[in-house]
């Protein structure tokens, strides 16, 4: 999701947290989501993130995402507590029965987007289309600022048409994202076909922002990826560790030239005004 900040709220670095490979949905084209029943999920340690934020002085917009979010057993408390002072954003399938706490007690104005994502088969398939409409629903018609995105998976194609007019009959937009990944040895998203970009709506631009080896990347200087440890590095790609969210993090007065051939969470792109402010800001 490209974040543009019209609305100019003030931040100053973004953490993309990775809270936790758990999902209770299956979908075909996820990479990395764990289904094993026995697998813990760790609570997010409220005090010591707070306390890490603190330290460095900034305003933080954390962006949840996994796996699904909601799974965690405190995580609409830590969403609450974040944003009396931070902002956050949300990655989530958004069928959860904690979603109406979520929208009660959490500030709209500190939520910078909720990424509805919509995943047909699985909405389908475990019988919760419903609910994912009247969470959204009922998030739009409390003024959260959300959207729905689904996945472009080339095998979707054969029923486009039948998910279009599923949304259109529910009254709710929605967009394809570019799948990033591998099928029978090509890789996405440089395979599609001219046919397949057009009937999902994927431009060009959207694609390429996947490929930026040395270009220049703000990674490690006002954007960062988190795991569930809460170890810190300057992106997915990079794996060196520059801190933990529950003990401190070092930011960078320089960002990067991106050293990576694919890229499937560019983050220089993603969020537009850390971006433009990293270039405004001390050298690159
Ligand atoms: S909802 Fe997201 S994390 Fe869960 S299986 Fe689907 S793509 Fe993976
Ligand atoms: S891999 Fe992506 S996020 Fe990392 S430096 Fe390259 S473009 Fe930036």
């Amino acid at each position: 999701m490209i974040f543009e900040n019209k609305l100019d709220k003030k931040y100053d670095a973004w953490i993309q947290w990775n809270l936790t490979s758990k999902c209770n949905f299956d979908c075909e084209y996820c990479f990395g989501h764990s289904t094993e029943p026995n697998q813990k999920i760790s609570p997010i340690k409220i005090n010591e993130l707070l306390k890490t934020l603190s330290q460095s002085k900034k305003i933080f917009r954390i962006g949840f995402t996994g796996g699904e979010p909601f799974l965690i057993p405190n995580f609409i408390e830590a969403a609450k507590r974040l944003t009396e002072k931070h902002f956050i954003s949300l990655n989530s399938h958004f069928t959860s029965s904690k979603v109406q706490e979520f929208l009660n007690v959490v500030d709209k104005e500190k939520v910078l987007f909720i990424h509805a994502s919509l995943h047909f088969d699985e909405l389908v398939n475990k019988n919760l289309f419903d609910r994912y409409v009247s969470n959204f629903n009922e998030a739009r018609n409390s003024g959260f600022n959300i959207y729905a995105e689904a996945v472009a998976y080339p095998a979707a194609l054969k029923k486009i048409n039948e998910n279009l007019q599923m949304m259109k009959l529910v009254n709710i937009d929605f967009t394809y994202a570019p799948f990033f990944g591998e099928i029978n040895r090509k890789n996405y998203p440089e395979s599609y076909t001219e046919l397949e970009k057009s009937m999902f709506g994927l431009s060009d631009d959207a694609i390429q922002h996947h490929f930026q080896k040395g270009k220049f990347c703000n990674a490690g200087k006002n954007v960062f990826a988190a795991y569930s440890t809460g170890k810190v590095t300057p992106c997915f790609q990079i794996h060196e560790t520059v801190g933990n969210l529950y003990s401190g993090i070092s930011l960078s007065d320089d960002g990067i030239f991106c050293p990576a051939k694919r890229c499937g969470c560019p983050l220089n792109y993603y969020d537009t005004y850390l971006f433009k402010k990293s270039l405004n800001n001390g050298t690159k």
